[in-house]
């Protein structure tokens, strides 16, 4: 069946960037928007938007009900969740067939089973897939628990297995803090996610994490798109990504993409997903995880490959059949991601939620930014401080390490601290640049003074801020303007 109106449940660039696939593919677009989204790019780019509710995303974005009934309102047929929100929620995916929609995503039986970090290992151990020692169910008593580590040896992981986000993890490095580990790591997983089960993993002390993407039809085909170093993180969570990884041999390559493939075939898996592994210092991989949707960092894939993995999400839910096997797909070039976050990595990378007073994108060949700002918006408090992700290509590693560089040069933002000088480190660090590093990069080498010499001259901010005030059409007096100067990024003031 082909779709002909699509609502997208979701906010800020991941909404735009799912419309663009739709309106390249003659499909019509619904968006939908909180209060504190009323003049958000995703509303004005789509066909047609309905507001859903007030700003906090409970009463909004995550109001499945409201969407559903947005649909009814436009005759919207499917609907694409993006990433984040209810895009990995079950209970929603079944409620939209229920309605007679289409989620276009994966079966809420396979959402459900991987959501669970136990129940998507004990169906992938099924397939003989590498997994971290540790222990194959939740844990529930003390002493059991302790045996277990210490037959696979200190430091353990305590993880959640409802966990997500890099939340409810706690490393024990000894027998005598575990107890009181364990009680933390139940106590954070049922506040952050309803379900105080945990289990133990081996701490693996130099990982990478490299995830490989994998696309599913609903006829049972599977075929995996390489994979994604992701290594790079604060917080265990992702900052800069790239694809190709620069480490794996192709015979690394291939078996991880086999388990890959059986993993989702494993659930039964059909739509866009991702199979996240740890690699060690050796580079044996270990299955973390299946994340049920589309990443955040998926455009790193789209570029060597060349595939757009929305529009052939869009295919799957239509019922198609993928129009490619594995030996038709091949890694051409190299693709970096620079996550642009509204924080300041001065200072612990802790949000910097403002007004975006200068907000000039980078261009040129290679380049692809994907955000949904425009200079002198605010970037809301109620969600995720994401405001841009900076793409580049290049044929080699090396090109497109320097045209990352150039393109951060080249971004000007002003008003709030952001990752980008964080990210122009990364690009100039020997570790990463050898390939050489794990995801302890951030702890390892990164100290906020080290910015400074990354920063650009103090002089070429002011221009910045005054082309952008002069944009606006308000020419302040004098004085003003230095005051405004003044404004511009702090990181750049400190040098
Ligand atoms: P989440 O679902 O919260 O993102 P993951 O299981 O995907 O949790 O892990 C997130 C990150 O935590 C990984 O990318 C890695 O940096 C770290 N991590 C997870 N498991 C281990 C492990 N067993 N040993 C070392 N680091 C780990």
């Amino acid at each position: 069946m082909k779709l002909s109106k699509i609502l997208v449940a979701n906010r800020g660039e991941i909404a735009l960037r799912v419309m663009r696939s739709a309106r390249e593919m003659g499909i019509a677009t619904v968006a939908v928007y909180s209060e504190a989204d009323r003049q958000a790019l995703h509303v004005r780019y789509a066909d047609e938007a309905v507001c859903i509710g007030p700003a906090p995303s409970g009463q909004s974005y995550l109001r499945g009900d409201k969407i559903i009934e947005a649909c009814r309102q436009t005759g919207a047929e499917a609907i694409h969740p993006g990433y984040g929100f209810l895009s990995e929620n079950a209970a929603f995916a079944r409620e939209v067939s229920q309605a007679g929609l289409i989620f276009i995503g994966p079966s809420p039986e396979s959402i459900q089973t991987m959501g669970s970090k136990l129940a998507a290992k004990a169906a992938a151990a099924q397939y003989n897939i590498p997994m971290v020692p540790g222990s194959a169910q939740a844990i529930t008593d003390v002493s059991a628990a302790k045996s277990i580590c210490r037959t696979i040896g200190y430091p353990v992981l305590i993880k959640a297995s409802a966990g997500g986000g890099g939340k409810g993890m706690r490393v024990v490095e000894r027998e005598s803090e575990f107890e009181e580990q364990m009680q933390r790591a139940v106590s954070e997983a049922v506040s952050a996610f309803g379900d105080g089960s945990v289990f133990i993993e081996k701490y693996i002390t130099s990982p990478k994490h490299i995830e490989i993407q994998v696309l599913g039809d609903q006829l049972g085909n599977i075929v995996h798109l390489f994979e994604r170093e992701c290594s790079i993180q604060r917080r265990h969570q992702k900052v800069v990504e790239e694809a190709p990884s620069s480490v794996l041999t192709p015979q690394i390559r291939e078996a991880m993409g086999r388990s890959a493939v059986d993993v989702a075939r494993a659930c039964g898996y059909y739509g866009a997903g991702t199979v996240e592994f740890i690699v060690d210092e050796g580079l044996n991989y270990y299955f973390l995880e299946m994340n049920t949707r589309l990443q955040v960092e998926h455009p790193v894939t789209e570029l060597i490959t060349g595939v757009d993995l929305v529009k052939e999400q869009i295919r799957i839910a239509q019922g198609e059949t993928l129009a490619f096997r594995q030996e038709d797909l091949q890694i051409r070039g190299h693709a970096i991601e620079s996550r642009v976050y509204a924080e300041d990595p001065q200072n612990g990378f802790l949000p910097d939620i403002g007004r975006l007073q200068t907000y000039i994108r980078p261009q040129g060949p290679g380049i692809r930014v994907d955000d949904g700002f425009e200079q002198g918006m605010d970037i809301p408090i109620y969600y995720d401080p994401m405001i841009a992700k900076l793409v580049t290509y290049g044929q080699t590693r090396t090109d497109a390490i320097n045209r990352m560089k150039r393109a951060i040069e080249e971004y000007q933002i002003t008003g709030v601290e952001t990752t980008l000088p964080f990210c122009h480190f990364v690009m100039q660090h020997e570790a990463f640049l050898s390939g050489q590093f794990d995801t302890h990069f951030v702890s390892r080498y990164f100290t906020p003074g080290l910015l400074q010499k990354a920063a650009e001259p103090l002089e070429a901010a002011i221009a910045a801020a005054l082309i952008a005030m002069l944009h606006e059409g308000h020419q302040k007096p004098e004085q003003e303007i230095t005051q405004s100067a003044r404004s511009v990024s702090r990181w750049r003031e400190r040098r």
